[in-house]
């Protein structure tokens, strides 16, 4: 018998006719003959909230008790789902991360599976039942409660669907899948019916944050496929999995952005061997992580370094760059009114010429380009915050992505 894995999201479970909900779906998939394991989030913002009452408590709380209070949502929500089941007359048991063998580092609030011991798990499928288990949070090697980070459920999920070798990881959502662009900014964006592991990484980091990106890491190095689809329609959604390059047909698959960004320039900086190790090395022992990096001007003793941070970190940023400025003479420019518009598709290795659309389609409407990055499966432009919409429209109807993939 096949296992296949649900995960519910907060939106699923928000209240009791959605429990009810879920518990009628999961009974479906039982009696279509599927070991079945769900794994569940807080309801609707109880982990926002959560978070809020210990910040009336404390400014700065001990992350270890953070986590021992984020952690009681999920544990909630498993034991009303286990009561929902078990109304419709079908055997089912809960479980918390610890009991469910989701072993863990001990980062508290963003700790990483290490190893999902997936003995208890198999033994209670084996008595016929369904197990749910809870998301977000698992046990660390000292045996404290952890938390995986915001939107951790989805990691959760499908680390327990590669433990046990399930057949698909199903993530239900209040959405139909995966779509070409943010269906609010364009209309006519479509439903994806297939996305490779690598594009999904790339669509989940610039923003379109259907996944927790770390799930997707996970399925990725495992070969999890993962079907992203609404709890509240019948409808299929979007599978994740590994493609064949050879089939594909488009170069673009999707257009995402990400207004979470801030542009750093230090103007004039030297150009001889060890300033940028030095800048960067810097940033980075300080945790600032940096997206976007331009050097321009480098035949001369002096050049311009653009780079990209986030939003909150940019205050981070710009001390790190005082503090090591010292007297040279270099002058730091920032800006915040910018963001960041991506085109994104596996198809773009073997398809020249992408670039150039894009360029031409930013360029039609005016928008100007301040950075742009690539990679073998995607092409990046910094734009005016004010302008990013349009960008992402424009892209979108210059690849056609209305069409479909
Ligand atoms: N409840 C947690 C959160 O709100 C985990 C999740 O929803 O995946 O981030
Ligand atoms: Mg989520």
């Amino acid at each position: 018998m096949a296992i296949i894995v649900q995960k519910y999201g907060g939106s699923s479970v928000a209240d009791t006719d959605k429990i009810m909900n879920v518990a009628r779906r999961v009974v479906r998939t039982v009696q279509e003959g599927h070991q079945v394991v769900v794994v569940v989030s807080a309801q609707g913002k109880t982990t926002d909230s959560l978070i809020r009452q210990a910040s009336t408590i404390s400014s700065n709380p001990p992350k270890r008790e953070l986590d021992m209070l984020l952690a009681t949502g999920e544990q909630m929500s498993i034991a009303l789902l286990a009561m929902a089941i078990d109304s419709l007359g079908q055997p089912v048991i809960s479980l918390t991360g610890a009991q469910g063998g989701i072993m863990t580092d001990t980062q508290h609030t963003k700790a990483r599976i290490r190893e999902v011991d997936g003995e208890r798990i198999c033994s209670e499928l084996s008595k016929g039942q369904v197990v749910i288990v809870a998301g977000f949070q698992g046990i660390s090697n000292s045996n404290d409660i952890t938390t995986l980070g915001r939107g951790g459920s989805d990691t959760t999920a499908v680390a327990v669907a590669a433990a046990l070798k399930a057949e698909v990881c199903e993530i239900y959502t209040d959405v139909e899948g995966v779509y070409s662009a943010d269906p609010r900014i364009v209309p006519d964006a479509v439903k994806l019916d297939v996305v490779d592991y690598d594009e999904m990484l790339e669509l989940a980091s610039l923003g379109a944050m259907v996944l927790q990106p770390r799930a997707v890491e996970v399925a990725a190095v495992y070969g999890v496929p993962i079907h992203v689809r609404s709890s509240f329609s019948k409808e299929r959604g979007t599978m994740i999995k590994e493609v064949n390059l050879v089939e594909r047909e488009v170069s673009v698959t999707g257009v995402a952005y990400d207004e979470n960004c801030a542009k750093i320039t230090l103007v004039g900086i030297p150009t001889d061997i060890g300033a940028l190790h030095k800048v960067f090395s810097s940033l980075a022992a300080e945790g600032v992580n940096v997206d976007m990096i331009v050097q321009a001007g480098t035949s001369t003793p002096r050049a311009d370094l653009t780079f990209t941070v986030t939003r909150e970190e940019l205050s981070t940023a710009l001390s790190v760059i005082g503090s090591i400025q010292g007297d040279d003479s270099w002058r730091t420019v920032c800006d915040e009114d910018v963001a960041k518009v991506s085109i994104v598709g596996a198809g773009m290795m073997t398809n020249p010429g992408v670039a150039a659309r894009m360029f031409a389609a930013l360029s039609e409407e005016d928008i100007p380009v301040y950075v742009v990055s690539t990679s073998e499966i995607k092409v990046s432009c910094l734009v005016p915050r004010s302008r990013y919409q349009d960008a992402v429209k424009a892209c979108h109807g210059k690849f056609e992505l209305d069409l479909g993939n």
